[in-house]
């Protein structure tokens, strides 16, 4: 911000000097995905602008080509809102139904692709109980059902986490974010390939291809590019697995827990309920003891969450559901400690 504070599309060399920071942080981030043409990569103002960017700028290329679209009832809302916006428009949405952990069939996803459809957009890791989706197989189902839908793949919970590797997926749009990879908020990233084309969301300039116009953030993306740089899958998933482990195992001593997340889920994600304390209270109590857990997702704030609902889990235990989230950062200690509290807070706090 001090020092590279050209404008990345000047001329003169200050702006040359922020467009290389742009570049540098775009080749990082493409490595981590393992996209050879780094030109492939869209900054935006984070993971929701690049989910409404891919949704609508597809469905708005193919409109006259098909009706149907294709997505999962446990979407973040930054992609459940676009599709009920779309059904809104007459769009005919499938809203594929997933297990009580938040699994979804391949099956599923491959019966609901016909000649109609333009778009299948499903999350790789489900952001409340961590639930992988079967997102490798999506591709080629399309190209069995000869179908010319685009595929859309949300990693902003897996990416840096499993890898997420676009050669595999090889998917037509994938959004990443900078805020869950240890990068700052507001800022993060559509790959979309150079095969595909989508109707932009914002017109202005020239910059980005005009597939997202207007003057980049250059110190959000230089950081969202080092915070890529820094990343090492391996090593922290093993680290967020013993995290996990050792708290399922804590947590089996407290009467009255149950745990949400299924056994194969994500490594850095821990659903469960605690009967008959309201997550608000217990989150308030962790709190004021210096522990920070989450009830729904971060956005719903305090609403009832439409994932929990959607799986099919009872009204009793969704109003109880606390989602705790590790990092690289987390300790034993520290699980440890949330343990302890959650222990006290079960005997102390009042119940509803
Ligand atoms: N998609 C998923 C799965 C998320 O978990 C989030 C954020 O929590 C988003 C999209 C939105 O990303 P951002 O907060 O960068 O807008």
């Amino acid at each position: 911000m001090s020092e590279i504070y050209g404008n990345p599309s000047s001329l003169h060399e200050k702006g040359y000097l922020a467009q290389k920071e742009i570049e540098k942080a775009k080749q990082k981030i493409a490595r981590v995905l393992n996209v050879n043409d780094e030109s492939q990569i869209y900054f935006t103002s984070g993971g929701t602008e690049a989910n409404n960017l891919a949704i609508f700028g597809s469905v708005n290329a193919l409109k006259k080509r098909g009706n149907k679209i294709i997505t999962t009832a446990i979407e973040h809302s930054s992609v459940y809102s676009v599709f009920k916006l779309l059904e809104k428009e007459g769009f005919n949405v499938v809203y594929l139904k997933p297990d009580i952990y938040g699994k979804i069939k391949e099956q599923q996803i491959f019966d609901a692709i016909d000649r109609n459809t333009i778009l299948v957009s499903i999350m790789m890791a489900n952001n409340e109980l961590g639930s992988i989706l079967p997102v490798k197989k999506i591709k080629e189902m399309l190209r069995r059902k000869n179908s010319f839908a685009l595929l859309h793949v949300d990693a902003v919970q897996s990416f840096g986490k499993i890898p997420v590797n676009v050669k595999e997926i090889n998917p037509d749009l994938l959004t990443i974010s900078a805020h869950k990879i240890h990068g700052p908020k507001g800022v993060g990233a559509l790959y979309k390939s150079k095969k595909v084309r989508i109707v932009p969301r914002i017109v202005g300039g020239e910059q980005q291809d005009k597939v997202r116009p207007g003057t980049e953030s250059v110190p959000l993306i230089a950081a969202f590019g080092v915070s890529a740089e820094e990343i090492n899958i391996e090593k922290n998933y093993l680290h967020a697995k013993k995290l996990k482990e050792y708290l399922i195992e804590s947590l089996a001593f407290i009467d009255g827990v149950e745990i949400n997340s299924g056994f194969d889920s994500l490594a850095y994600i821990v659903n469960f309920s605690l009967k008959g304390i309201k997550a608000e209270t217990m989150i308030n109590y962790l709190s004021s003891r210096g522990i920070y857990v989450s009830g729904g997702s971060a956005c719903s704030k305090g609403k009832k969450s439409r994932v929990l609902k959607n799986v099919g889990l009872s009204d009793e235990r969704i109003t109880s559901a606390l989602r705790v989230s590790f990092s690289k950062e987390n300790t034993l200690e520290d699980i440890s400690e949330l343990y302890k509290a959650i222990k006290e807070g079960m005997s102390n706090l009042v119940r509803y």
